[in-house]
């Protein structure tokens, strides 16, 4: 049995049309699976696809210049889709950006919000969050049943209209006895700027917080209050349920928060300099953060220890 949240559906890739291909500037790991299929496959297209892998170790494509898999041609497609189908992709790439939560008799799926359309519907979609099941509600353990009203509960506060996002932080906080550590901008931005580095196009985010941090106080985020709850209800569903694995329930519900939050800091920045800061901007500005912090296991740690 699987579920998803209600715009899962509406994710199409938009292929060349996206100005940050996931084929680009990613180590692409190749299940066994596929590898055995890869090796299987005849004529000239099969020795390119051999003559394209590292087979030691875990086995992954030899990425060209400006680290491109080496599948991807200029059109922006994939020659392996175009040569042998969909169905002939590793799982990762099968996969991507969908991320997948599992149950002990069933699965969930959700969207990456380190794609560009991924963020756009996840930050788009106007509906409150709800998960969508084909086949009836699933059977759960004590313990997933007792995870599912932690998170309900937890999401529910995200949506709750009536608050802002300091004031869901503030109940958050007071019912589950979290301290929620408080640094001034320049104190995250030295934090944010001694984590693992994945793409030099982040430094710019961190610089103008920096560069505009005495500013940040007095900007009205008020309108950017429902992005900040979809964002807030995208990480605890992605999460949250690996609590479920290491016991780090209220940990990982503040790490939903300590992204929200800081997310919301830079969005305060780019607010005191931009003029034209749309939409389209703060999207890009969360798929970014993603890319940079939540695909990082290493990151995602640090801010999970903080
Ligand atoms: S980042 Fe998303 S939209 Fe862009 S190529 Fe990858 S899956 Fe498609």
């Amino acid at each position: 049995m699987v579920l998803y949240p209600e715009y899962y559906k509406k994710f199409n890739c938009i292929a060349h049309r996206c100005k940050h291909n996931c084929c680009i500037g990613w180590e692409i790991d190749i299940d066994d699976r596929t590898l055995d299929f890869y090796n299987s496959v005849d004529g000239d297209f099969g020795e390119r696809l051999r003559q394209s892998i590292y087979q030691e170790g875990a086995p992954h494509f030899k990425l060209k210049s400006n680290d491109r898999c080496p599948f991807l041609n200029d059109n922006g497609l994939c020659d392996i889709i175009t040569t042998l189908g969909e169905d002939a992709l590793c799982q990762i790439c099968n996969d991507h950006p969908r991320f997948r939560n599992d149950y002990s008799t069933f699965f969930e799926f959700g969207l990456g919000l380190c794609c560009e359309e991924a963020a756009r519907i996840i930050l788009t979609f106007e509906k409150p969050f709800s998960l969508i099941s084909k086949e009836g509600e699933p059977l759960v353990t004590k313990e997933e049943a007792a995870f599912f009203s932690f998170r309900q509960s937890l999401i529910d506060l995200a949506q709750e209209e009536t608050l802002s996002f300091e004031e869901k932080l503030k109940k958050f906080e007071d019912t589950y006895d979290y301290k929620f550590l408080r640094r001034d901008i320049l104190g995250w931005v030295d934090f944010l700027s001694q984590l693992e580095r994945l793409d030099p196009a982040w430094e710019k985010y961190l610089t103008l917080a920096q560069v505009q941090s005495e500013k940040l106080n007095a900007v009205d985020l008020s309108s950017y209050e429902k992005y900040f709850s979809r964002l807030l209800v995208y990480f605890i569903y992605r999460h949250t349920a690996d609590g479920l694995y290491d016991g780090k329930f209220t940990q990982r519900a503040a790490l939903s928060f300590y992204c929200t939050y800081l997310i919301r800091l830079l969005t305060a920045a780019q607010l005191t300099y931009n003029d034209n800061f749309a939409i389209k901007n703060f999207i890009e500005l969360c798929r970014s953060f993603s890319a940079e912090i939540e695909y990082s296991e290493e990151n995602t740690e640090s801010i999970l220890s903080l």
